[in-house]
């Protein structure tokens, strides 16, 4: 059977189990896995090193034509960012990074830059990309959209966990204000504020597993790609 490519887009809150869900989805289908709130952490990192003014525009627009931001699949499968050339997964989950992000991806100047780097990526299909805004504003015509949200203290013991297997321990409070601070940031800023689109999917994954999370989408997507254009 002739499986036609499909873009997914995956929105939702922060810590919600987004960007596993797609990761695990992209590999089974064979798809590539775009997180775009990489993207935003690499400009964060970016501006933070190199002491960027996040009120003066111009500033700001030249910082942005320096950045090159890719991705790169490793040894071990797994997809990893690279800022100029360099290696910066580690560095951008750092809490310093999380503390900035929002601030910076709320500029219009920073998500047209990287909205347009996106569909870039997006343009051959067979993706999946998680965000914010990817079924409103990046790619408002994905065949399947999907919305996740849980419970705000689920969503933390499971970011604290993520955060300790990567040998960091953050105390449960600083990953809570953390989240709800970025939810109120990400759900209000102007540009492209996080919302669940019309036709988008809601997934609560509060009581489900990750497992059950990727079957899910999996089977959604494969019932899209089966449907004929
Ligand atoms: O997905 P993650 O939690 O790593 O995203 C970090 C931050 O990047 C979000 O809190 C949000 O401020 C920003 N973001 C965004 N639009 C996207 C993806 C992420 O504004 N499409």
């Amino acid at each position: 059977m002739n499986l036609r490519k499909i873009v997914i887009a995956i929105d939702g809150y922060s810590a919600c189990g987004k960007s596993s869900t797609a990761k695990s989805a992209a590999s089974i289908l064979g798809y590539r896995y775009i997180d775009t709130g990489a993207m935003y952490r690499a400009v964060t990192l970016y501006f933070m090193e190199h002491h960027v003014a996040l009120t003066n525009p111009k500033e700001v627009a030249r910082s942005l034509q320096q950045i090159n931001i890719s991705f790169k699949v490793n040894s071990r499968n797994v997809s990893e960012t690279y800022l100029n050339g360099l290696n910066v997964e580690k560095a951008i989950r750092s809490m310093r990074v999380s503390e900035r992000v929002s601030e910076v991806s709320a500029i219009k100047d920073v998500r047209t830059a990287m909205v347009d780097l996106q569909r870039k990526m997006g343009k051959e299909k067979a993706v999946v990309m998680d965000g914010r805004d990817i079924g409103t504003v990046v790619f408002p015509s994905a065949e399947l959209k999907l919305f996740m949200r849980a419970d705000l203290l689920v969503r933390a013991f499971r970011r604290q966990r993520e955060l300790l297997e990567k040998d960091r321990l953050v105390d449960l409070d600083d990953v809570i204000s953390n989240i709800v601070q970025r939810d109120e940031y990400d759900t209000t800023r102007t540009e492209s504020p996080l919302r669940r689109a019309n036709d988008a999917i809601l997934i609560d994954t509060t009581y489900i597993t990750l497992e059950e999370q990727v079957d899910e989408v999996v089977r959604m997507a494969l019932a899209r790609m089966m449907t004929s254009n």
